[in-house]
């Protein structure tokens, strides 16, 4: 690869609002090139000052998404890795908190060499050296950087600006895509180029030009529409992209290549295919998910719901992704039911509803609220025998649930409500201990990919067909181990541990259709092409109560 960066670099902004699926469009033009025979990887850039999103509430911020290397990053990574079937590192990563925090942390060891450190070029330099390390590291073709925000606010304007001097310094290596949104309003039910001519003119006035336009709109951009933009915001034509909105994000790609949106970056690129890989499977699976004519009713129990239908996808994104790999995988349909455990806390008789479903899966969550409600409800799903998958927070509430119902420990409770029960069946890690009494809550939680041994009877083992597995976690507390000698002889399975034997990481119950709970996060690791093996089993014993 000719040029001074060895990678070539695609930067992804947006324009008029924001939600209107710049990642979705980011990990799907990496998808295609990835088609195409090049190496992808993809960097998200978050504007706010937060070092990571660990902190950040997730019904403002949606999921956090853990990467193996332990990073607590932004949603959109999570598409990244379910597009290009890749493993992003926290190098992929950047807010504005973390490159402040690294310049001031060289500027006190005096790597500046007695210079005044400056918001420019100090702070995009910084900007532009991750974007390379991560191009790097990955050994890209092509790496995509998506700009959180939309153009025109004040906080992307020094990544804009990293993007503009990386631009200047090779022209022919760096492509600009503009992701703006064109409305219909109701009343003219007319499309409306208007608002995308000014993001484009706010982007001109940060010292970039457009090179493609992806026009999301609720329906595709006519012939006059494209002309009237090209002319006003100086791209051709042919590189305006129609993406109206979608039943399914994983169609997006399927649409851009429709268009040859691949071939237009290829030739402005100055690239040529490598190979022709036609993205049949991707087709397989969409074809599979559309045909799908059976469906499985999945109760996902959680606290998240005071905001709306919106917000709510948003916290859970990553498992309501991995239900529709695994129900696709059985020629299936998942349709997910949002049950708010509070309710259950009110009114016992509620727990009915979970008569009607054939899954229950309790997620990862933090905090007291709602936590009796999802302790009645894993109740209900241990003793009617409904299917249940317990992530995390799920896992522990479940094993909280059987010292109760099974051992008689009326006053079982986890540390993290009640840090002085009698009986702490969940107990805060020894290393976390100083963390919180110190208040150190930014990425020191047991974060990111370990190793865990699978029991040779369990579930578990069979679901995968290994007996060690790689997965992510994100939590302070664990199972007390005080107590695994009690829950073995009571009927717990203690299916998977660290290879030392000393966490526990998936408990099962062996009595069950399907009983399983996992300290860390499966449903990160799922991808369309290659669903989860715990979520595949859940789905098949679903299936089967169906
Ligand atoms: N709150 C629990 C812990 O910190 C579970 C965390 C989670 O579900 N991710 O251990």
């Amino acid at each position: 690869m000719q040029g001074i960066f060895m990678s070539k670099y695609i930067f992804i902004v947006g324009g008029v609002m924001s939600g209107v699926g710049k990642g979705t469009s980011s990990a799907s033009i990496g998808k295609i090139l990835q088609s195409k025979g090049f190496e992808v990887t993809a960097i998200k850039i978050d504007p706010y000052i937060n070092v990571d999103a660990g902190t950040m509430n997730p019904i403002e911020h949606g999921e956090v998404f853990v990467t193996d290397d332990g990073d607590e990053t932004d949603q959109d990574i999570g598409t990244y890795e379910r597009f290009l079937g890749a493993t992003i590192s926290s190098v992929n990563y950047m807010t504005t908190g973390r490159v402040y925090q690294t310049v001031i942390e060289r500027e006190r060891n005096l790597e500046y060499g007695g210079k005044c450190v400056e918001v420019v070029p100090h702070v995009p330099d910084e900007v532009i050296r991750r974007i390379r390390l991560a191009a790097k590291r990955a050994k890209a073709d092509i790496t995509l950087i998506e700009v959180g925000g939309t153009v025109g606010e004040y906080q992307n304007i020094l990544f804009l600006e990293a993007a503009r001097m990386m631009k200047l310094a090779a022209p022919q290596d760096v492509l600009f895509v503009l992701v703006s949104y064109l409305p219909v309003p109701g009343n003219l039910g007319e499309m409306k180029t208007k608002p995308t001519q000014y993001a484009s003119h706010t982007l001109n006035s940060a010292g970039i030009q457009a090179d493609i336009i992806i026009a999301r709109a609720e329906r595709s951009i006519d012939e006059p529409r494209r002309k009237k933009l090209a002319l006003f915001c100086g791209v051709d034509p042919k590189d305006i992209i129609a993406a109206p909105d979608i039943d399914s994000v994983y169609k997006v790609p399927l649409n851009f290549e429709k268009q040859h949106l691949a071939d237009i970056i290829m030739k402005k690129f100055n690239m040529k295919s490598r190979r022709r890989k036609d993205m049949r499977d991707w087709k397989k699976i969409v074809r599979v998910a559309e045909s799908a004519l059976k469906t499985v009713r999945i109760g996902v129990i959680g606290k998240y719901f005071s905001t709306g239908d919106f917000t709510l996808s948003d916290v859970y994104l990553s498992v309501i992704e991995a239900l529709k790999h695994a129900a696709w995988f059985h020629k299936t349909r998942s349709e997910l039911l949002w049950l708010n455990s509070e309710a259950y806390e009110k009114d016992h008789a509620l727990l009915k509803e979970l008569d009607n479903l054939d899954g229950v899966v309790i997620p990862g969550g933090f905090g007291s609220r709602g936590v009796e409600g999802k302790i009645k409800a894993i109740q209900y799903a241990r003793t009617r025998k409904i299917p249940y998958l317990g992530l995390c927070y799920g896992m522990q509430l479940a094993v909280v649930e059987f010292a109760r119902h099974v051992c008689g420990m009326k006053e079982a409770n986890t540390a993290e409500i009640k840090p002085d029960v009698i009986t702490p069946v969940i107990h805060i890690m020894p290393d976390q201990q100083k963390n919180v009494a110190t208040q150190k809550y930014g990425g020191t939680m047991r974060l990111g990919a370990y190793p865990c041994l699978l029991h040779p009877k369990s579930k578990s083992r069979v679901a995968y067909g290994a007996r060690v597995i790689s997965e992510r976690h994100r939590h302070r507390y664990e199972v007390n181990n005080k107590y695994r000698p009690l829950f073995e002889k009571k009927g717990l399975l203690i299916a998977g541990t660290s290879p030392d034997k000393k966490l526990v990481e998936i408990i099962e119950i062996p009595d069950h259709p399907f009983f399983v709970g996992t300290q860390f996060h499966p449903e990160f690791k799922s991808r369309p092409l290659n669903p989860h093996p715990l979520f595949r089993e859940f789905i098949a014993a679903a299936i089967r109560k169906r």
